[in-house]
């Protein structure tokens, strides 16, 4: 490899790559896909690994009883199944003289400022040579509304947070089809354009043992190219499949990207249902920022209601007079104040344009 394709990755593991028919850790797929990574941070390319598989390797330690509820068994599956799969993990890098560290997440982490911050030091005080910061998400804690739709999802927010190069997804299939992928006429899709038409491209079938599917998958990559990542979606069980693409081969499917913008509206495009308040747009101001040609900031005037006890810095969504969701935008005052200013005009913005995230 003359030249690094990526300087900062994420590579994420689906449950169906790292876990045999049985629902039992393959561990011979964990150690090639960890030689892959191991020779990257030879390289010198950050990485940082999401793996799915803690429920997976769960249920093959610990039999439950029948009248466990759903919460009680995703839990213990977790907690049971997470130390077993670092053990894994931690056995191969170690051959490797790697350190394995160990981050577990909830959509919380993502939610306010603090938290956003305590997650990116701790990312990027990890990103040291000989370690390897695996993530999961906090089966254990994160229930309903604190659950991410998947690990992919975070996976996905993990890229935008460390403004990486490329998310690599690796799934058991070879990519995203044109059609059914068990229609024999379907083709691998290789390249999708962040102009793509919205088209759906994968069937709905989802993982085995994971949570994941297709349909996720394809969304996470389609926002990450508006972001400016790269995202591939291969099949990990294939051999040496990372290192091929690094070393430009065409493998399964590439969401090329646009343009870098700012880490503001980066955070701002993965920070739905984390709102602390709505802003409500008149007819006027809904035209405007549906077809926006120019930068846009929202001021007071164009707004109708506020609801929500949003503090400054507080992030809050943007609805039109259609009940259409415009957008997301950090507010420069609270609520008290917006409250006084709403469809005045002649204010501060309540949300400046750099703080503003648009609806793709
Ligand atoms: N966190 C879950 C696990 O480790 C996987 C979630 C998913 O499939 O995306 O089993």
């Amino acid at each position: 490899m003359n030249q690094i394709k990526y300087k900062k990755i994420v590579v994420k593991v689906g449950t169906n790559v790292i876990t045999k028919d049985n629902g039992l850790l393959d561990i011979p797929m964990m150690k090639k896909i960890i030689i892959q990574l191991v020779k990257l941070k030879k390289l010198g390319v950050e990485v940082i690994l999401v793996s799915s598989g803690a429920m997976g390797a769960g249920k093959s330690v610990v039999k439950l009883d029948k009248k466990t509820d759903e919460v009680g068994r995703r839990q213990v599956l977790a907690s049971v199944g997470q130390v077993e799969l670092m053990n894994v993990y931690k056995r191969i890098l170690s051959k490797h003289k790697f350190i394995s560290a160990q981050i577990l997440s909830t959509k919380e982490d993502f939610r306010d400022r603090n938290h956003y911050m305590n997650m990116r030091n701790c990312f990027s005080s990890l990103s040291k040579d000989n370690i390897i910061p695996i993530v999961n998400e906090n089966d254990v804690v994160s229930i309903t509304e604190l659950m991410f739709t998947d690990n992919d999802e975070l996976a996905g927010l993990i890229s935008a947070m460390m403004n990486v190069d490329a998310l690599f997804l690796l799934t058991n299939v070879d990519g995203v089809y044109d059609g059914n992928p068990e229609d024999k006429t379907s083709r691998i899709i290789h390249t999708i354009e962040p102009s793509a038409p919205r088209r759906q491209f994968a069937t709905p079938q989802i993982s085995k043992f994971g949570r994941g599917g297709m349909m996720t998958k394809s969304k996470i990559a389609r926002k990450l190219s508006n972001l400016g990542i790269i995202t591939h979606i291969v099949n990990g069980k294939k051999n040496g499949v990372i290192l091929d693409l690094f070393a430009g081969d065409e493998i399964g499917t590439t969401f090329l990207s646009i343009k870098k913008i700012s880490n503001v509206k980066k955070r701002l495009a993965h920070a739905y249902g984390q709102e602390k308040g709505t802003a409500y747009l008149n007819e006027l101001a809904t035209n405007i920022f549906s077809n926006p040609d120019r930068p846009l900031s929202l001021l007071p005037v164009g707004v109708t209601k506020i609801t929500g006890k949003f503090e400054k810095g507080d992030i809050i969504k943007i609805i039109g007079s259609r009940q259409e969701e415009i957008g997301l935008g950090i507010a420069q005052y609270g609520f008290d104040t917006a409250h006084s200013l709403i469809g005045q005009k002649g204010h501060r913005a309540l949300i400046h344009y750099d703080y503003l995230f648009l609806n793709l």
